[in-house]
C-alpha cells in the first residue's frame, strides 16, 4: 500500500537573501590550508590571547597576536566547518619587522 499525499502545498518562492556584511579597514588576508595542526608555523611568534565559539561551527576560533611589542598583527585560526581537514588562517595587519632570526620550527610535519 502506498500512501499518497493529496495535499501538496506550494510555497511561493519569495526568499529574500539578506546578508549583512561588515566592512573592516584592516588589511586582512585569509588562506586555507589542509592541515592537522591548527596553529601553523609561519616563522613568526604568536601568543594566543583568546578563543571564541564560531556560529554554525563545532570548532572554536583562536586568536593570536604577534609577540613583538611594536607590532600589532593579529591572526585568527579556525577550522572549516564544511571541511574539518581545512584550517582557515586570517591575518590582520602587517608585520613591521622580519620574522624572528634564528627561529626554527622544532617539528615539521612530514609530507603525506
Ligand atoms: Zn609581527
Amino acid at each position: 500500500m502506498r500512501a499518497l499525499r493529496a495535499c501538496r502545498s506550494r510555497k511561493g518562492g519569495g526568499g529574500k537573501g539578506k546578508k549583512a556584511q561588515k566592512r573592516q579597514r584592516e588589511p586582512r588576508f585569509a588562506f586555507m590550508t589542509k592541515s592537522d595542526i591548527e596553529h601553523l608555523d609561519d616563522g613568526y611568534r604568536w601568543r594566543k590571547y583568546g578563543q571564541k565559539p564560531v556560529k554554525d561551527s563545532p570548532f572554536p576560533r583562536s586568536y593570536y597576536r604577534c609577540t613583538t611589542a611594536s607590532c600589532g598583527v593579529k591572526k585568527r585560526v579556525e577550522r572549516s566547518s564544511a571541511d574539518p581537514t581545512i584550517v582557515v588562517t586570517t591575518y590582520e595587519g602587517q608585520h613591521n619587522h622580519s620574522s624572528p632570526a634564528g627561529h626554527q620550527p622544532r617539528r615539521q610535519a612530514p609530507p603525506r
